[in-house]
């Protein structure tokens, strides 16, 4: 079985008691730890532990304007038996923690202010081109599977930015141009081994701890345990055509009135993957489609050729590619935000027909936006996305037109009134848009404060994932502002009837391994 592996570690792992000098005291008690303990603690660590005082400490907290935690300690895991440690480190110092991958929650949930358990330096691929599968570490971005996928022209739908963690994504569902094909990243996985919050190892797939397996596909990070690695089944592709298409904004509402009507829940064929926003391009507003389609140039074409023949859009891109390359590439057609601004971020499914006057109104919001940088994202859905794999999972976004998105941006040093500006036209044009919305959000947008996220996020599949959480994590070890809970009292709760318990759910837990015995460092408070 050919393995191919990345390990990256940009700093030098081994750490010292000078490196704690910087630290101030009020860190070891918060840890309830001497510096000779966290030293002792440091010697069994394989990977890093960084604290407030060290060089490091400010970029690795990852803070912006809408969030900006200092958590007590960031750990960087390098092995399973690191997460156990920190694991064990949060009971013995009774502090929250929160797990981080990519980083790349929009919400910042993956940075608090106790332990930040990070699992980025875990970053083994190994491929089995035989069995058409790959196990993934938890760490691994999506810039080194693909790099990887390439080599052997295999292929997995993954998102559109080189950073995000598989952790994050495939836990929120996880979209990408290839997902009318193959469905959302989470449709495509076989197992998965998790950490619980005792320590103890387990795996959950079609076989073992079915409820856990359907739970961790859809059902979200940070919820049940550590994810430490996927194995995912994998797919037959390499070279796709890449298209790109933009009209100036007076031809936006007779283009998206039809790819509404033909090429999002229904009409286009799966192999169009694309993906659709108003936004700056070539230092003009504008709408641009950007896609790639698996097939012949001439098929490509054809299936685009309505959408062509609507406003004579000007053909920005038309290359055969790897999709390695075109999915790096094609969104480089948006200018980019640049200089020292902050993002606000809200999405909706679009569900119900708009007409055009609704898509001129959506175009006239597009022109009033405060920023430059502003977007209007469409990630149509249809095809694969509205079958789940065989025995279903927790992702329940299926049956939509597209994901919309809505990108505001203000700048972080400008005046108060420009973050102001930012925040009401982001609410403004998603008023006006929300007679269109289910009501329904993509997880892996979260947005901090909603207020009916629980079935916002996993409608009919909440009852039964609070259920897998309180097997797995009965003492609610893994919690956040919007984890799996209970619904609070005074809080509407919409109909919706449930869905039946997962596969599973009456059977124990099987464990692979049992909980570590507690580390002579820790065990004295512990
Ligand atoms: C620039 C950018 C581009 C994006 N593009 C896309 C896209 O094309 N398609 C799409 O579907 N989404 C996209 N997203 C959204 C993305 O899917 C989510 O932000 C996703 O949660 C990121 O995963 P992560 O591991 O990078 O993030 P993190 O912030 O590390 O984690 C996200 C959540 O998962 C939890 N978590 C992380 N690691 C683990 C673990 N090992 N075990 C348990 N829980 C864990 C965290 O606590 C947090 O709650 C994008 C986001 C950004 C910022």
């Amino acid at each position: 079985m050919p393995i191919q592996t990345f390990r990256r570690a940009h700093r030098p792992l081994q750490q010292h008691a000078a490196d704690w000098q910087p630290v101030p005291e009020s860190t070891f008690d918060a840890l309830r730890l001497s510096r000779d303990e966290l030293e002792q603690l440091a010697r069994s660590f394989r990977g890093r532990i960084v604290l407030p005082g060290m060089p490091e400490y400010d970029t690795d907290r990852v803070s912006n304007p809408l969030f900006d935690f200092h958590p007590v300690a960031l750990l960087y895991c390098a092995v399973p038996g690191d997460v156990a440690l920190a694991l064990q480190l949060a009971r013995h110092a009774r502090l929250p923690f929160t797990c981080r991958s990519g980083g790349h929650s929009t919400a910042g949930f993956s940075v608090d202010d106790g332990l930040v358990i990070d699992v980025s330096l875990m970053r083994g691929i190994a491929i089995d081109r035989d069995r058409m599968e790959a196990r993934v570490a938890s760490g691994v971005n999506f810039g080194d599977l693909n790099a990887v996928l390439d080599t052997h022209r295999l292929h997995l739908p993954g998102g559109g930015c080189a950073d995000v963690g598989i952790a994050g994504y495939m836990q929120g569902g996880g979209y990408g141009f290839t997902s009318r094909e193959f469905g959302m990243n989470c449709d495509n996985v076989l197992g998965v081994t998790l950490m619980l919050a005792d320590g103890s190892l387990v795996v959950a797939d079609d076989r073992r701890n079915r409820d856990l397996f359907w739970a961790a596909r859809g059902g979200t990070g940070n919820n049940f345990g550590v994810l430490l690695d996927v194995r995912y089944r994998l797919h037959a592709l390499y070279e796709v055509w890449g298209f790109g298409l933009r009209w100036p904004l007076a031809g936006a509402p007779d283009a998206l009135l039809l790819l509404q009507q033909a090429y999002m829940r229904e009409g286009a064929p799966a192999a169009l993957g694309f993906q659709a926003f108003l936004a700056e391009s070539a230092g003009e507003p504008s709408l641009n489609v950007l896609g790639m389609f698996h097939g012949p140039r001439a098929e490509g074409l054809a299936a685009i050729a309505a959408l062509r023949a609507t406003g004579a859009p000007e053909l920005t891109i038309d290359r055969v590619d790897t999709y390695a390359r075109l999915n790096d590439g094609l969104l480089d057609q948006l200018t980019p935000p640049t200089g020292d601004v902050v993002e606000f971020k809200r999405s909706g499914y679009l569900a119900s027909p708009l007409a055009r006057a609704d898509w001129q109104a959506l175009v006239d919001a597009y022109r009033r936006a405060p920023s430059r940088f502003a977007m209007i994202g469409f990630e149509p859905y249809g095809a694969a996305i509205r079958t789940p794999p065989p025995g279903g999972n927790a992702f329940v976004h299926r049956d939509v037109d597209c994901d919309l998105f809505i990108d505001s941006f203000f700048d972080a040093s400008g005046s108060p009134t420009s973050r102001e500006a930012a925040q009401s036209w982001l609410d403004d044009t998603m008023a006006l848009m929300r007679p269109f919305l289910n009501g329904h959000v993509y997880q892996n947008y979260p947005v901090r404060g909603l207020p009916g996220f629980r079935h916002a996020y996993w409608g009919a599949a909440f009852e039964p994932l609070l259920a897998v959480k309180r097997k797995y994590d009965p003492q609610d070890v893994f919690h956040f502002e919007q984890s799996l809970s209970p619904w609070p009292a005074g809080i509407e709760r919409p109909g919706t009837a449930p869905l039946d318990a997962p596969a599973g759910a009456a059977e124990a837990i099987e464990r692979v391994a049992p909980p570590p015995a507690l580390h002579e460092v820790l065990s004295a408070g512990a």
